[in-house]
């Protein structure tokens, strides 16, 4: 018998969905719970695009998202880097693995939440978290609407900006801002990126700041800003901007880079989306009290320069679901999932948080540039791909407390 028979996920995003399906093919019942309204056709207004790496898909695969997703997104084949404007260079070391897969936000959120669905987790949306009670058997949590529901665990899949974090341990740390915000755009081909195959992906390392592109099937170019603001803007603010303003910062910031200078010309008010600002989590002290979990960006947001955020929030809510199949009791089986998760998702972190240092504006960055090559091409070198990307679960297999399986 799971150790738990009902669950609440808090947040339907990426973690939420894959938790919540696998904790029903576990036999806990869980459901989801949203703060956000449902919006099908805009992914709650979400937007941009996310990578996932071989390793998130596997985990998809598990959980019987993979076809889905893979047919709704496109391979990325080739990754270049390129400094100042220079020619782009291949990344060695990606061709053991199937190629990552970039798909639309909205698209994703879309699928994974179908899948729960057609397992028979219940999503309800508008239903923001503001308060848990804790009972000896089970929680209470409790709606900005008003309601609320009651299970056996909660579990946390709310984001960087995570409330069940905070309940959790009022003392944890929040997330740190990396003093950028994230932007993307769509243009047309031109003689600049003529010579890229589509499916290849160019991390560019621009003079004022970062950003990258890549060619889509279609042959257009798509586009990802990371702009420097020392000021941080939530989502909904840097929305309320006109897309107007955003573009003059834009092409100033990228004026003097190939091809971003006319990347950022080219892009409209129309196809220019903010995606949000850029954070990591720094480690947290407790992944869990009584019946309350962390999984996903809650609790191990790595800088987006790893590409591992979702893949690893996907493989956290799996092996959760997988310690509460297994263990015998909530105690243990939160146990068990953090000595089977942290080492793994500190040590990825780590890597993005030393690249993410190189995407800083000004001439301290200009120096970690120099260290940079070394580092994307040690990110890119066998051992650590193959410890990143070639991460597998085997589901079917049980569990024990035995340190060694849960190492
Ligand atoms: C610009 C940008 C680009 C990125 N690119 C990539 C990429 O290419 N590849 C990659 O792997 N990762 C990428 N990431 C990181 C990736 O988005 C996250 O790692 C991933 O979304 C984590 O999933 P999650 O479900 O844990 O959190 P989220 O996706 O943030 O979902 C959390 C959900 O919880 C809900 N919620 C919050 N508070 C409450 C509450 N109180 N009550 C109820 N619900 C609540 C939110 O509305 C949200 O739907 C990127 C991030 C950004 C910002």
């Amino acid at each position: 018998m799971p150790a738990a028979q009902t669950a609440l996920v808090i947040g339907g995003g990426i973690a939420g969905p894959v938790a919540a399906t696998a904790l029903g093919m576990a036999g806990i019942d869980a459901a989801v719970y949203e703060a956000r309204p449902a919006d099908p056709a805009s992914a709650n207004g979400i937007g941009g695009s996310l990578a996932i790496e071989p390793n998130g898909l596997a985990a998809l695969g598990i959980v019987g998202a993979e076809d889905a997703v893979r047919a709704a997104a496109s391979p990325i084949t080739h990754s270049m880097m390129s400094i100042a404007s220079k020619p782009g260079r291949e990344l060695p070391g990606r061709n053991e693995f199937p190629p990552r897969l970039l798909i639309d936000r909205g698209v994703l959120h879309r699928t994974l939440r179908d899948r729960a669905e057609q397992t028979g987790v219940r999503i309800h949306d508008g239903k923001k978290l503001i308060r848990v009670d804790e009972h000896p058997e089970g929680v209470t949590a409790h709606f900005t609407d008003g309601t609320s529901a009651s299970a056996d665990v909660l579990i946390g899949a709310d984001g960087v900006h995570s409330i069940v974090r905070r309940l959790i341990d009022p003392n944890a740390p929040s997330a740190r801002y990396l003093n950028l915000l994230g932007f993307e755009g769509l243009v047309d081909d031109a003689p600049d990126t003529a010579d890229l195959v589509p499916g290849t992906m160019t991390f560019a390392f621009g003079k004022r700041a970062y950003y990258l592109y890549w060619k889509r099937p279609d042959g257009r170019i798509g586009w990802g800003a990371n702009l420097p603001s020392p000021q941080y803007m939530s989502l909904k603010e840097a929305r309320a901007v006109p897309a107007e303003e955003w573009l003059h910062t834009l092409r100033t910031t990228y004026a003097n880079d190939v091809p971003g200078a006319r990347l950022a010309a080219e892009t409209t008010a129309e196809t220019l989306q903010a995606v949000g600002a850029l954070h990591i989590m720094p480690p947290v002290p407790h992944w869990h009290r009584g019946r309350m979990v962390l999984v996903g960006d809650a609790v191990h947001a790595p800088s987006n320069s790893t590409g591992q955020g979702a893949s690893l929030a996907m493989e956290s809510a799996i092996q959760l679901a997988r310690c509460l199949r297994d263990l015998p009791d909530v105690s243990s089986a939160f146990d068990g999932y953090e000595r089977l998760r942290r080492t793994r998702v500190e040590k990825i972190a780590a890597r993005g948080a030393r690249i993410s240092h190189a995407k800083a504006p000004g001439p301290i960055a200009q120096r970690f540039m120099r260290v940079l090559l070394p580092l994307m091409v040690k990110a890119s070198n066998a051992k650590t791909m193959a410890a990143e990307k070639g991460y597998t679960i085997d589901w079917e297999t049980p569990l024990t407390e035995d340190t060694k399986t849960l190492a």
